[in-house]
């Protein structure tokens, strides 16, 4: 089981490499954007401590890499308290969960990613460690064996998922908290991408700044790994500066166009115009035409695609729209059609 512990503010979560450490804020005051949800967690944190009692549980929801790892790291710090991570798939029986919760200290948080990934026995037995701070422990072999009651030190579970959808109705309803991270804003991303460039003391012009942002699918994740690429190839290419045609030039030579589109989007796009007239078409024929996994396509491809209203959904299959002919420079169908669902050209 992979496990780690820190202390809060040691470090951040293991998986990442050194610069994806760096740049996660370690403050909820470095953060940028997702100002309501910030604005409630610091009256719940404020009350918990004047009160002197565990936060609530939490739950984060929302797509990949808009900061459900990076609040759980800046809630405990506020706090000064201690933090564990957790990963949902790798807790596989109640007994992997155990050690995580025997070792809680008081107010101390407990955050498990991908919260929806963890089987159904897991589940069960995290209900009472959340509702009564109170696990049964099984001690001894088949006619020897006894249940005993072993009482928790209050903690708070700090949850996120990528699929709210997936959770129990009994799991979701023991959190006190529930908040979900919405995309962020050219503006946000922009002041991320400048804040992480001081942070790596890359010489980064503002308008390359926004043309980073831009291209980084409202993600911060994305941003700082554009910005990474920006400054390697900054590094190789042109001393170190980023001026907004550098950071053109090194985007374009990763094929991420203008809107953010990576090969993989534009081919997905491609293939149902190209090989299926634009649509509708099922999601199967377009993965085997891609040679790529259907979850692939559903969980990476399409979430931006249909954001960016280059894809729209229809009860008979996927349909490219007008966008998304204009934005490949294809021509739409002779008809003028995509299959009777959008129009095409107004
Ligand atoms: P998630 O857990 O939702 O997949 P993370 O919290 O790991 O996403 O965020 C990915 C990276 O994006 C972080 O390492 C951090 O650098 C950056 N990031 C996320 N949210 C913010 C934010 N609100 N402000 C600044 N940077 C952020």
């Amino acid at each position: 089981m992979a496990r780690e512990r820190i202390l809060s503010g040691d470090s951040a979560p293991g998986g990442g490499d050194d610069d994806d450490r760096n740049l996660r804020p370690q403050r909820i005051a470095d953060m940028v954007g997702q100002r309501d949800v910030i604005a409630r967690l610091r009256i719940a944190i404020d009350a918990a401590m004047k009160r002197g009692e565990p936060l609530g549980h939490i739950l984060f929801d929302g797509p990949p890499g808009l900061g459900k790892t990076t609040f759980a790291t800046c809630i405990p710090q506020e706090m000064g308290a201690r933090v564990e991570f957790a990963s949902g798939a790798g807790l596989k029986a109640p007994k992997d969960l155990v050690p995580y919760l025997t070792n809680a200290e008081e107010n101390s948080v407990l955050f498990i990613d991908e919260i929806h990934r963890l089987p159904t026995p897991v589940e069960e037995y995290l209900y009472t460690a959340m509702e009564d701070f109170r696990i049964d422990i099984v001690i001894g072999d088949g006619i020897n064996a006894r249940t005993h009651n072993l009482w928790l030190k209050p903690f708070t579970l700090i949850g996120a998922t990528t699929r709210a959808g997936m959770l129990t109705g009994p799991l979701r309803d023991r959190f006190q908290i529930r908040e979900h991270l919405g995309f962020y804003t050219v503006e946000e991303l922009t002041e991320i991408v400048l804040r992480n460039a001081s942070k790596l003391r890359l010489d980064l012009q503002a308008d390359a700044a926004e043309e980073v942002a831009r291209r980084s699918r409202s993600t911060p994740r994305i941003a700082n790994n554009r910005l990474l690429w920006v400054r390697d190839y900054a590094d190789s290419k042109a001393n170190g500066q980023v001026t907004l045609q550098v950071a053109m030039d090194a985007l374009k030579m990763q094929a991420i166009d203008k809107l953010g589109l990576d090969q993989q989007d534009r081919s997905y796009l491609e293939t149902i115009i190209r090989v299926f007239g634009g649509g509708p078409v099922g999601i199967e024929a377009i993965a085997h035409t891609m040679n790529a996994a259907t979850d692939t396509l559903t969980d990476e491809v399409e979430p931006f695609l249909l954001r960016s209203e280059l894809l729209v959904r229809t009860p008979r299959g996927r349909v490219a729209t007008a966008k998304a002919y204009q934005h490949l420079k294809l021509d739409p169908p002779e008809d003028g059609s995509d299959g009777g669902q959008t129009p095409l050209f107004n």
